[in-house]
Formats: C-alpha cells, structure tokens, sequence
C-alpha cells in the first residue's frame, strides 16, 4: 500500500506563492499526472513528495506516516528527471545497480534486480555502455530503470520525455505506460504536454498558478472542463471559445448565433465548443470569411473569426476553399459548453 496524501499543501518564497492549498489523495497504484503550463507549481509540488522542497504548511503522508521530516532516501520514493541524471562514467549495468548500493540491499541480489530492471527498459544488450555512448531514448531508459530497480513504494517523474524527438516520445511513452502497469506502483507524473497526460493517467490534476483548477479522469477533464482554462488547456485543437450575450437560451456574439441553449443563464458568458463537433453546413450558427485553412490528413481544419476569437471547424479531409471565401458552421446546442464570461467558471 502506498496512498499518497497531500493535506492543504502551501509553498511561499517570501511573498511569493508557488502552490496554492493543494489537497488531493492519490491512491496506492493510481497513475496521477500533474498537468499545466510552465510555472504553474508541478515540479515544486512534486519536489515536496519527494522531500527535495520543504512545504511552507501542509501535511505530506504516504502510506498514512507523516513524511514532512523525512529526508529524501528515508522516503522511499524513486524519482526520474528530464535531465536523465545519470553518472557518466559508470556504465549502463553500473547506473542501474547504484541506488540498490546506495540502500545497501543485500549485494546478492544486485544482478537479479538490473537485469530484470533492463530487461523490462529494453537495455540488456547496452549494459556495458557509458551514458555517453547511448542515445537520448537509451539514456532514459536508463533512468527508468535505476527508479525501477528497487521497487520503490511511490514513483515520481518529472517530464522524463521532454528531451526525446517527438517520434521517440511516443514510443518511450507507451513504454512508460506499460511499465506502469505491470510494476503496479503509486506514480505522479509531471508534464505540460496535454496528450501525454491524457495517455497515461488514471486522473489528471490541471494546474495554473499554483492553483489547482480540475482534477479528473482523462474523459471527465476532457468533457467536462471546469472553467475557461482548463477548457483551453486540454484537446487538439483546444476547445474553441467565443464571447458574446446569453439571453433565453439564444447566444449571440460576432459573426455567430446558436439557438436552443439552456434558458437559466443570461448575461455575458463564455460559449465553447470543440472543432469536431461543428460542421460546415449550408445554414447554421456561424457565418464568417475563412481566415485559414489547414490540412491535417485525415480531415481540413477550417478557422473563421467569430465571437472575438479564431475558432474552428473540422471539415472533410477533401474539403477546399479560398482564405477569405464566406462559410456557415452548424454547431449544435447539445455540444456547447457555457461558462461565466467574467469568472470562468462552468456554468452547466
Ligand atoms: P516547468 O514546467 O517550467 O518546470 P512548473 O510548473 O514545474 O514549471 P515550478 O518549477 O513548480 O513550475 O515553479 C513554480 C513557480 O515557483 C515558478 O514561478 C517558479 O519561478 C517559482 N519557483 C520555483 N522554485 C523557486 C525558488 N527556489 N525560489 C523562488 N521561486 C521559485
């Protein structure tokens, strides 16, 4: 069992917040991804897991013992960095073994350990090379690895893909995924990559200065956003989002009317909605010059200006048109989201 608990977190440098009352229980095995721009309070939050960072206020418990007083190694948790943080002239065999020397765990065991550690990265035919003589990819495998040797009771990792090409991101991702399944350990995952997010976690924690705005499953953050940020934060494209007035169930803003919404509302408000949801029709809620045109492969992505924002529609893959031709988008009113025009917040 290793449920993590954040009680009421707060970290302060001087005047300056860096996380907010953050307060969340993650679950022994939950895969907790930690999402949001740059800035917000991801690393500091999980630096405060990992004991790297002191909270300024707050309990951290894991496994239900109070660990604020711990030092790092007395934690039990094995971190994996962006940075890949290997010891250059140890070799691959040598990197993986360190933290089991580091715990003086009985040395009888070591080579068991490495090699079902880097038979499960896919390394054992690198073993005895140095850091230097393997690839980005092979590096942070062998940084998994090394977090993996010891069977640590909680994992934390901190963008461990953002220094892989995006090809390699994709795979080293699905690794991840599947390591996570079989080791079956508590794992908090920081990132600002939306798709990694979505991919891996069994919930999603969205955060924006320090704050936290959502916490749900990939589908409940994806569906059902909490408010402006979150909405425009998660799904690629982002979800498209327009200003204008909400009056008995009638939206209306620049170049766009969708009729049908819910009549509880009214007043300035903000109308989302996604682009795969609209369609080009021949009458429909927005009309508007075409701003852009891209085509993606499998479908066009047409882009208008309407409701003060560039917003678009998913066409046909074999839809073409000219930059500045009129087009009409039908958007339904059963797939808009309608959130407080000044606060942000969901409304429905
Ligand atoms: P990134 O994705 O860029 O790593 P992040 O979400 O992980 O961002 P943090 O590293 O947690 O962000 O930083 C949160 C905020 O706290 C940032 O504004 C950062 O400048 C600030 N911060 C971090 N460490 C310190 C420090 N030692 N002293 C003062 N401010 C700090």
């Amino acid at each position: 069992m290793a449920e993590v608990q954040l009680r009421n977190i707060n970290k302060r440098w001087g005047d300056f917040v860096g996380v907010e009352n953050f307060d969340l229980t993650i679950a022994d095995r939950e895969f907790l991804v930690l999402l949001g721009p740059s800035g917000c309070g991801k690393t500091t939050t999980m630096r405060m897991i990992a004991g790297l960072e002191d909270a300024t206020e707050g309990d951290i418990l894991i496994d239900g013992k109070r660990v604020n007083d711990l030092d790092p190694k007395d934690r039990d948790v094995a971190m994996v960095f962006q940075s890949y943080a290997l010891y250059p002239n140890l070799d691959v065999y040598e990197n993986i073994r360190f933290p089991l020397k580091v715990r003086k765990v009985d040395p009888a065991t070591h080579d068991a350990a490495v090699m079902r550690a880097a038979e499960m990265v896919e390394l054992t035919e690198f073993l005895h090379r140095r850091p230097a003589e393997l690839s980005g990819g092979q590096r942070q495998r062998v940084a998994l690895a090394r977090a993996i040797v010891r069977q640590p009771n909680v994992f934390l990792m901190d963008e461990p893909l953002s220094n892989l090409d995006a090809k390699l991101r994709v795979s080293t991702r699905a690794q991840i995924k599947n390591l996570s399944h079989e080791l079956k350990v508590t794992t908090v995952y920081v990132t600002h990559d939306q798709i990694e997010a979505m991919t891996l976690a069994d919930r999603v924690v969205v955060m924006s200065r320090g704050v936290v705005q959502q916490v749900g499953t990939p589908t409940e953050i994806y569906d059902k956003p909490a408010n402006t940020f979150v909405a425009s934060f998660i799904g690629n494209p982002a979800m498209c989002l327009m200003d204008g007035t909400l009056t008995n169930g009638v939206f209306e803003g620049k170049n766009v009317r969708i009729e049908g919404l819910p009549t509880h509302h009214n007043g300035p408000v903000t109308l989302g909605y996604r682009a795969e949801d609209a369609s080009l029709a021949d009458s429909g809620a927005i009309t508007a010059p075409i701003y852009s045109l891209e085509l993606l492969g499998d479908a066009t992505m047409v882009t208008v200006r309407a409701g003060g924002a560039m917003v678009s529609i998913k066409a046909h893959k074999d839809y073409r048109a000219e930059i500045g031709d009129p087009v009409t988008a039908d958007i339904p009113a059963g797939i808009c989201h309608i959130f407080d025009a000044a606060s942000g917040k969901r409304l429905d």
